[in-house]
């Protein structure tokens, strides 16, 4: 299946809504995470929706007010916007449930366009319909190499913890490959995931060459018949050319391995830090081919609209999500649960 299948859902699937028989496993979680998300984006919405039969000017300006205040950048506000009144003619007269409903309806597709025009990146695994989905290793054999990219403090190596617990639970064989050498406390901390989640790990500890452990890595999988590999990366954004630089080597050198490795370059962003995520994101894909996604700690920020800003910015799938900092608090991301919970009261 092509990536860009990954999100298209049947039309009637987009326009059905709330909720509870959309309800699948972990909506509860997601509902609780995108609490504050909610306060935020959603009661200011309902304030800015409640008592208004007409799309006029006031409506519009708090409508963008609860959109930048819950993180959205002003370019995507601006589109929905735009969006919006392409549908509804100025001063129509128009129901709250209705309102609501095209609101909706804009975001959803807005996600979706953005996962749509994904056709000239080469396609990860998706993992539609969570982790038991999951078919790696692809079908000429090889290990499906997973590189993880993203600065410092973004939840990297909890992200590749819970990978590894979701890959192990789901019977895949994991090795975890300790090249974030820069720190001590990063080899450390991988490798102590590795023993909570009891998977193996390569490392050669602290100040070793990154590209070296990447490459043992891939080469103990291919030996072990490993299904996945997650590769460990340091944060540093010294400054464009040194982080590309630094990805391309790790990549060269596992591709002498496995020609197609890394399959995924899944890049780490914090919700937390808002329109930071955004920047680094910007200078990621700059420095090297991210196709994947993962957004942190959802939990806890009222800065959720940012989901809604990469996509529209981006182009490249938000593929798993954050929300706590327990092995099982990962979740495939699916827009139409996202989107319901965000609407839900
Ligand atoms: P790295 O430097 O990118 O490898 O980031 P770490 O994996 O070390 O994570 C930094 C901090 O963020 C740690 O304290 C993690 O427990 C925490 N963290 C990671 N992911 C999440 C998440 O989804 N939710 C919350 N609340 N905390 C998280
Ligand atoms: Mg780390």
């Amino acid at each position: 299946m092509a990536l860009f299948d990954l999100f298209k859902k049947k039309p009637e699937e987009e326009a059905k809504f709330p909720s509870k028989e959309v309800a699948e496993h972990g909506e509860t979680t997601l509902d609780q995470s995108l609490e504050k998300t909610k306060k935020g984006f959603f009661n200011k919405l309902t304030k800015a929706i409640a008592g208004k039969t007409t799309v006029d000017e006031s409506f519009l300006d708090d409508l963008e007010e609860a959109l930048v205040s819950a993180d959205v950048a002003v370019e995507t506000t601006v589109k929905i916007i735009d969006r919006l009144e392409a549908r509804v003619a100025k001063d129509k007269y128009i129901n709250t449930a209705e309102l609501n409903r095209i609101m909706r309806e804009e975001i959803i597709t807005m996600l979706s366009e953005g996962f749509d025009q994904l056709t000239h990146r080469a396609s990860p695994e998706p993992v539609e319909g969570g982790f038991d989905k999951l078919t790696h290793p692809d079908k000429s054999g090889q290990p499906y190499v997973i590189m993880v990219v993203g600065v410092n403090g973004v939840g990297k190596t909890t992200t590749i913890g819970k990978l590894a617990y979701q890959f192990k639970k789901h019977g895949k064989q994991v090795l975890l490959g300790a090249a974030d050498t820069f720190r001590a406390a990063a080899v450390d901390q991988l490798t102590i995931w590795s023993q909570r989640v009891e998977v193996p790990i390569v490392s050669r500890g602290m100040g070793a060459d990154p590209a070296a452990v990447a490459y043992d890595t891939v080469q103990s999988a291919v030996a072990k018949n490993v299904d996945v590999v997650i590769i460990d990366t340091a944060g540093r954004l010294h400054n464009k050319v040194g982080l590309m630089n630094e990805l391309t080597k790790i990549k060269n050198v596992m591709q002498k391995v496995i020609p197609a490795a890394p399959q995924e370059v899944l890049l780490v962003l914090d919700a937390s830090t808002g329109q930071n995520a955004l920047e680094q994101a910007r200078q990621f894909t700059a420095a090297t081919d991210v196709n994947a996604i993962a957004l942190t700690k959802l939990d806890g920020t009222a800065k959720g609209g940012i989901v809604i800003s990469i996509a529209d910015q981006f182009h490249i799938p938000i593929k798993y999500i954050g929300l706590g900092e327990k092995m099982e608090d990962l979740k495939p991301f699916d827009k139409v649960d996202f989107i319901n919970s965000l609407f839900r009261d």
